[in-house]
């Protein structure tokens, strides 16, 4: 029997953060995975300079690319670039990024199981007794960071609603590099109608993939080699094309249960406009950190302050992702020419370095932002789906946007 004050599973990043920030605090932590690291995870590896901001250490000897320009293809014929004085994104792989983060964590005095696959999770006095793989751990604060198809909350007996997209993405070689791709990536809305397609270059490799929600996985990979030519490269080149669920919470899912916290993926947190998940899943992993410190170092309650932190400072700025996401797959056009704009791209920039939050330029547009939410509402009231409470992207088009 091993006895922790925390439990986290998935050395995924949320639970490497949690791991990393309780550890640092002094508590006793484990962390367990059932994965043997390194390990890959479906992912384009983007971190953007605000999820670098958040990380419990420095990432540098990872990042495989300095990403200061975007290359967007809308249509055939809008197909620009923009490019911004400082990165914006740092591009890695997930098995070398997962495994540093993971490290640290250890570093900073979380133990690691590693394939440890968590198969029951039952209330133990206070808090929990965990059977993961061939150990029996026993902990007062569970942080449940297992990802999109993790078990743990389920487990405990807890209902998590999240929206599941999908997203599918493969390799290509680049032998020479070709310049173009050196420090800019690519957005791409032409084949993927509510999602995107990406062209993420790393180290000597390109990483290409598509992304939507649940009812185009039948036709992604048809989509991806389709993607693959626009870029000019040939899809049946590709190789590691693998798929995986992008999970994105339902208003009023739980975020915790007494000593159980739910974070990064397990919990939903990922940006329905952007599809970034790196960020909120570090965020939650140490807001859930820190509460479980003051709860353990003063006042148990504190533990509930998780929710509150999530409530205040994540969910606002989802809402107006979700927003934003709807109005831009209702009316691309508006923002292909919005994002030509100096003043939009700049601001475009300041949310992927954390400059700005979502929430704090929808108030600071003052009356752009009043107008938007009026176009919302009208298109809400319009488009007679209960459009905004459906999975993003399949709100049905209001007649006037119809094609
Ligand atoms: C194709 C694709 C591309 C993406 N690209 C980007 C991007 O470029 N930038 C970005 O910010 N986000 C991106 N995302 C989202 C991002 O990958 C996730 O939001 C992020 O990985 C969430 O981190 P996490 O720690 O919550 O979960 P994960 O990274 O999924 O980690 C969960 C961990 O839990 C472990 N686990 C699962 N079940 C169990 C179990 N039963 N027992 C023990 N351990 C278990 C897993 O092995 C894993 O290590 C992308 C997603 C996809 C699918």
């Amino acid at each position: 029997m091993n006895q922790f004050e925390v439990v986290v599973v998935g050395g995924g990043p949320a639970g490497s953060s949690a791991a990393h920030w309780c550890a640092r605090a002094g508590l006793s932590v484990a962390v367990v995975d059932r994965a043997e690291f390194p390990r890959d995870k479906p992912c384009g590896g983007g971190v953007t300079t605000r999820a670098a901001g958040v990380l419990p250490g420095p990432i540098s000897e990872v990042v495989e690319r300095e990403i200061s320009g975007v290359r967007f293809t809308m249509k055939p014929w809008t197909d620009f670039s923009r490019r911004a004085p400082t990165p914006v994104t740092y591009l890695t792989q997930r098995r070398r990024l997962d495994a540093l983060l993971l490290q640290q964590a250890e570093a900073a005095g979380a133990r690691v199981y590693q394939r440890a696959a968590v198969r029951t999770v039952e209330p133990a006095g206070a808090g929990f007794s965990i059977r993961a793989g061939a150990s029996v751990l026993r902990c007062r604060y569970l942080v449940a960071a297992d990802g999109a198809n993790g078990l743990t909350a389920r487990l405990a007996g807890m209902r998590v609603d999240r929206w599941k997209g999908i997203a599918l993405e493969g390799n290509a070689a680049a032998d020479p590099f070709p310049e173009r791709w050196r420090d800019v990536m690519g957005v791409d809305f032409t084949h993927v109608r509510g999602g995107y397609g990406w062209l993420f270059p790393k180290g000597d490799h390109l990483n290409i993939g598509v992304g939507g929600w649940h009812g185009v996985g039948p036709t992604l990979r048809q989509r991806l080699q389709a993607l693959c030519k626009t870029y000019g490269y040939n899809p049946d080149d590709l190789w590691g094309v693998r798929g995986h669920p992008l999970p994105v919470r339902r208003p009023g899912s739980p975020l915790q249960q007494g000593n159980l916290l739910l974070v990064g993926d397990a919990a939903g947190f990922l940006d329905p406009f952007t599809g970034e998940g790196i960020y909120a899943a570090v965020w939650s992993g140490r807001a859930a950190a820190r509460s479980i410190v003051d709860a353990e170092t003063g006042n148990p309650e504190a533990v509930n302050r998780y929710t509150d932190d999530v409530r205040k400072d994540l969910l606002p700025d989802l809402r107006v992702s979700r927003k934003l996401y709807d109005l831009f797959h209702l009316a691309p056009w508006i923002w292909t020419q919005g994002v030509r704009q100096e003043r939009i791209w700049r601001l475009a920039c300041r949310l992927l370095s954390g400059e700005q939050s979502y929430a704090g330029a929808s108030a600071g547009a003052g009356l752009a932002s009043s107008t938007l939410s009026a176009v919302y509402e009208v298109l809400k009231a319009v488009s007679r789906s209960d459009f905004g409470r459906n999975p993003p992207g399949t709100a049905r088009r209001p007649l006037f946007f119809a094609a």
